[in-house]
């Protein structure tokens, strides 16, 4: 029989998360994904060790047109659940930094735990949804030429990034056909491609601090052979970022007063060489342009411009290139949250229809906080379909 109480487009983090509360609550679930395996995202988050969540949870680490949309999600499901969760599943984890949790093992137990607890849900994989109808109050779901009927369905078929591991636009199908708006999609969590990339630097990882607007990120930049990425440029990548970032590859020291300081004590020496003792050796030589003149021999304008170059590179919003989609551990964008409960997760304009985490539009910042947003908005969503 092809009738639920309750179905679930993807067997993602949220998907899963949905299906367990769902059953739990009594409801016959079915859950249909496309891809032959379940949460392939989980399974290679965190570089395959699954950044589950992080202690600073909260409205200001998440990204879209209402950040306050997570506010009461977080609450009812917090960062302490879910290590009550791993907790409960014999599931170690690591403090990798101060609130950031990571499964100890492999992201593939994280997966397994979810199985186990959907698994009064049918779920079905190899399964692509290509088809959504309402018809007397039921959902009418097309799925590998057969039809699935329900009260409730619940979208949470994810983002369109990182493609490789199957991902499909029906979740924004879907939410526009039952008169939802979609906020424009773009790669987040994602390197950056600049107009010199300086193929020289790759590989060369170094602390600094990104400015944007009022904030300042600090962490490491990654020089990469098209332009920049590791931590901080991903971490940029998904806030606004149309004004522009400026950065400062050597926190904490003033180059300029460095340079001058040594034109006057130490003139003998190169600018390369100089900033060698701050900075690694191969950017130190790049800065430097192969200028083997005395440093005090040069013109202070002339340190000035490098100075200002490693203290405050500053990068017009025109010219970012965020690099693609499909390289992009997220989107920014999707459907609006305008007209979604976020008590429930259910659709203020269709009743019985839900959605739950990355189909939605709101972005998590780097640190296990959108992993974070699919557990608490999918258990949400299951909970209340
Ligand atoms: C490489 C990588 C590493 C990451 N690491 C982390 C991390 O460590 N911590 C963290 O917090 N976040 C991490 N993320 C982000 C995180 O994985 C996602 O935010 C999260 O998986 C989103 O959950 P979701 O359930 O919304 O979507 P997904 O997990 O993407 O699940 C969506 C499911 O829907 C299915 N689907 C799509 N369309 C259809 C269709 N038409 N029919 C049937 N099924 C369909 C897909 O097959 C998929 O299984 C990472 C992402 C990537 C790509």
């Amino acid at each position: 029989m092809n009738k639920y109480d309750v179905i679930i487009i993807g067997a993602g983090a949220a998907g899963l998360s949905a299906a367990t509360t769902a059953t739990n609550t009594g409801h016959r679930v079915l859950v249909l994904d496309m891809g032959p395996h379940p949460a392939r995202k989980v399974a290679v988050s965190g570089g395959g060790r699954c950044n589950i969540t992080n202690m600073a949870a909260d409205a200001s680490r998440y990204f879209g047109e209402n950040p306050n949309f997570v506010r009461g999600a977080i609450a009812r499901v917090s960062p302490v659940d879910i290590l009550n969760w791993m907790d409960a599943h014999d599931l170690a984890y690591t403090e990798k930094a101060p609130g950031q949790y990571f499964c100890a093992s492999n992201a593939t137990d994280v997966v397994n735990a979810l199985i186990k607890d959907a698994s009064s849900a049918d779920i079905k994989y190899n399964h692509v949804v290509k088809s959504v109808e309402k018809q007397n109050n039921e959902f009418v779901v097309g799925a590998n030429d057969t039809t699935y009927i329900s009260k409730s369905l619940i979208v949470a078929s994810g983002g369109v990034s990182c493609g490789v591991h199957g991902v499909s636009d029906i979740g924004y199908k879907i939410a526009k056909y039952f008169g939802h708006k979609i906020v424009p999609v773009r790669p987040a969590l994602c390197a950056m491609a600049i107009d010199t990339p300086a193929p020289e630097l790759m590989g060369i990882s170094i602390d600094c601090e990104i400015t944007i607007g009022r904030e300042i990120i600090h962490d490491a930049l990654l020089f990469t052979h098209f332009g920049i990425g590791g931590p901080a440029v991903y971490r940029a990548s998904v806030r606004d970022i149309s004004n522009g970032l400026v950065i400062n590859m050597c926190p904490g020291i003033d180059i300029y007063e460095l340079l001058r300081l040594a034109k006057h004590t130490n003139g003998r020496r190169s600018i390369s060489n100089v900033l060698s003792e701050h900075i690694p050796m191969r950017l130190a030589r790049y800065f430097g342009g192969g200028d083997m003149r005395n440093i005090a021999d040069i013109r202070d304008a002339e340190l000035k411009n490098i100075a200002d170059t490693i203290n405050r590179l500053k990068i017009a919003g025109r010219d970012i290139r965020l690099h693609n989609l499909a390289s992009a551990e997220i989107v920014r964008g999707g459907v609006s949250t305008d007209l979604i409960s976020s008590k429930t997760m259910e659709s203020k304009i269709c009743p019985g229809l839900f959605f739950a985490s990355e189909v939605m539009d709101v972005a998590g910042d780097l640190g296990g906080f959108n992993l974070h947003w699919a557990w608490a908005s999918g258990r949400i969503a299951g909970n209340n379909s």
